[in-house]
């Protein structure tokens, strides 16, 4: 259960959402007065209930990063533990995200949806989408600088800006953990009465966040059956079809990623029964598609792992926050698949050489993307661009990536939470070990 409502009728609201979407769209597609009282309604009626849903989410996140953070850094008391945990998360993400940036890779290699796609295709594509090209490359534009100077502050400012508040206005994730693990750490060495006073005060506060968390769940089906509502009503279905195999193809292998590998290492790893994980992250994992934000679903995925999943929260507090702005398998594996079906499509060879690159920049632009709808794209032109495949050439993908987003973002949070539930595994070990 999530919040005292069952997972069925959350995934009822999805399907529901999905088909009625679907039949809206086709019923309005040759009158255009019907399409305009659709986007009516999807404006003034599903819009809002989505994003009450969704902003009860986003408002959560911060307060409940900060303060699971800090208590959990503060309760493990011991600060070379938590290196160890440190570097075994972050070992943990980049080898899986690799591993899904190969995956991607290797299946558009192997299948070749790009070679022969229809050149009138590809000019009308880029016609259609040339403004949002245009607004993604600004944003990758703002990112970049020449000089050292400039590129060293850009990276200081990622880990630690001047103003923390500012940071946390701007829903910028990795600052703020990196203060709250700082706080927490400072904790351990202050008195243990005033240690335990701010802990409670903190635990108080996370406990409140996940309460309201679960106000949010209570509107899940409706919620979520507006935001798939909103998408499929509004989505290319044309499109769909002369993409079909690069969407298959992507598809496809996120389900090996979930119904293959994760399965492997949630056995080997985590020592976990994944059929049970499997089921009861099965609201984590609606919320992220629905939703396509890791950070959107990151206060459902840290409800999950203390209610569900048995993993303390200190562990969860640390892992999760941090997947959720670094770990992003599905993106990875995304990435690596559009590089390589862009390059099919213009005719461009890529050798082992440059695949490896993109292998590699795709872990690292996997951890720079936001956990937001389309957070990848500015970040995936600057692959292109590294690699020789002309970055304007994301137009061909842009019309069905809503669809993809979603999909991939239930690979990114389901990571996060494997990654927490192998932590925990570890650190029951390191327990008994120690009793
Ligand atoms: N929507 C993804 C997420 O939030 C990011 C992306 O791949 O665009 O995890």
């Amino acid at each position: 259960m999530a919040g005292g409502v069952s997972h069925n009728k959350i995934l009822f609201g999805l399907g529901l959402g999905a088909v009625a979407g679907i039949v809206a769209n086709t019923l309005t597609q040759n009158s255009p007065a019907a399409k305009e009282t659709l986007d009516t309604a999807i404006d003034s009626v599903a819009h809002p209930v989505g994003q009450i849903f969704l902003r009860l989410l986003f408002v959560v996140v911060m307060p409940l990063v900060f303060a699971s953070i800090v208590v959990g850094v503060a309760s493990l008391g011991d600060l070379g533990r938590l290196g160890k945990m440190g570097a075994k998360t972050l070992l943990f993400f980049v080898i899986t995200s690799g591993a899904s940036a190969v995956l991607g890779i290797a299946a558009m290699a192997l299948v070749r949806p790009g070679s022969g796609f229809g050149q009138e295709t590809v000019a009308e594509l880029q016609r259609k989408y040339a403004g949002d090209v245009a607004s993604y490359a600004s944003k990758a534009d703002a990112n970049r600088t020449t000089d050292l100077l400039g590129t060293v502050n850009q990276i200081l400012d990622m880990f630690l800006p001047r103003n923390m508040l500012k940071a946390a206005v701007e829903m910028q994730m990795i600052p703020v953990i990196l203060f709250a693990l700082l706080v927490g750490a400072a904790l351990t060495r202050v008195e243990q009465r005033k240690r335990e006073d701010l802990s409670t005060w903190m635990e108080a506060l996370a406990d409140a966040m996940v309460e309201i968390v679960g106000f949010a769940m209570k509107l899940a089906p409706y919620a979520v059956f507006c935001l798939i509502f909103g998408v499929t009503a509004r989505f290319g279905l044309g499109l769909l079809q002369k993409l079909g195999l690069y969407v298959v193809l992507i598809l496809g292998c996120y389900l090996i990623q979930i119904c293959v590998l994760y399965p492997v290492l949630l056995v080997t790893m985590a020592r976990r029964n994944p059929w049970r994980f499997l089921r009861d992250a099965m609201p984590m994992m609606v919320t992220a598609f629905s939703t396509s934000s890791s950070s959107a679903t990151l206060p459902t995925s840290l409800r999950i792992a203390r209610e569900s999943l048995g993993i303390r929260p200190q562990v969860a507090g640390f892992v999760l926050p941090l997947g959720a702005t670094m770990n992003m398998n599905g993106t990875a594996l995304f990435e690596g698949a559009v590089v390589l079906f862009v390059a099919q499509v213009f005719g461009i060879d890529l050798s082992l050489g440059e695949q490896f690159t993109v292998v590699g920049m795709c872990i690292l632009t996997a951890i720079g993307a936001a956990g937001v709808p389309g957070g990848a794209l500015p970040l995936l032109m600057g692959v292109m661009a590294q690699v020789g495949v002309p970055p304007d050439g994301i137009a061909i993908i842009l019309g069905v990536d809503r669809l993809l987003d979603m999909g991939r973002t239930v690979v990114n949070v389901l990571g996060d939470q494997i990654c927490a539930a192998y932590i925990e595994a570890g650190e029951r070990r390191s327990d008994s070990a120690a009793a």
